[in-house]
């Protein structure tokens, strides 16, 4: 990988490698979520493929096979999905021109920093297991508009107390 790479080349000009490891693995993108009538609604209901744990896709080359409603994040779709990716995520930020948090483990070192600040979904996740819609209402833990004006009360991307 090239020297902080973040820094100097755009989404488009990364190599796989280096697109890999901008992936902080927060596991926020792999939270269920519904887009509807502007909104976008995520809940702390964890994809079936997510391992909870390690905040990680339990099966990352399948994933699209398996999860039909699975994104696949390029620097092509990145710019569209940025409606819904978390604030925080590294590829909505590199398509921003924002700079990588610095508890991110390009920075940090390792993932350590960020799950003591509690980036990952590791420590609210729950099991996709089979919840109604009116079960699952229970569980949100994000709300913003598309437009992307925040909704009082709820922050984007991050948990809020149930
Ligand atoms: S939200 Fe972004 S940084 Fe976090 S796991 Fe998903 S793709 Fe990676």
């Amino acid at each position: 990988m090239r020297e902080r790479f973040w820094e100097r080349y755009s989404l488009g000009e990364l190599n796989s490698k280096e697109w890999e490891a901008l992936c902080d693995g927060c596991g926020q993108c792999c939270l269920k979520r519904r887009v509807e009538k502007g909104v976008v609604t995520v809940y702390g209901v964890a994809c079936e493929l997510l391992d909870i744990e390690s905040a990680r896709c339990a099966d990352y080359a399948n994933r699209l096979r398996k999860v039909p409603e699975c994104h696949d994040l390029t620097p092509e779709t990145v710019p569209k999905y940025s409606v819904w990716l978390p604030e925080t995520c590294a590829y909505r930020l590199l398509h921003k021109n924002l700079p990588l948090p610095p508890w991110h483990p390009l920075l940090a070192g390792d993932r350590s920093r960020m799950r003591k600040k509690g980036v990952t979904v590791s420590h609210y996740a729950i099991p996709s297991g089979r919840l109604s819609r009116r079960q699952k209402e229970k569980y949100v833990v994000a709300r913003w508009p598309v437009s992307r004006l925040r909704q009082p009360g709820v922050r984007r991307g991050h948990p809020i107390s149930h």
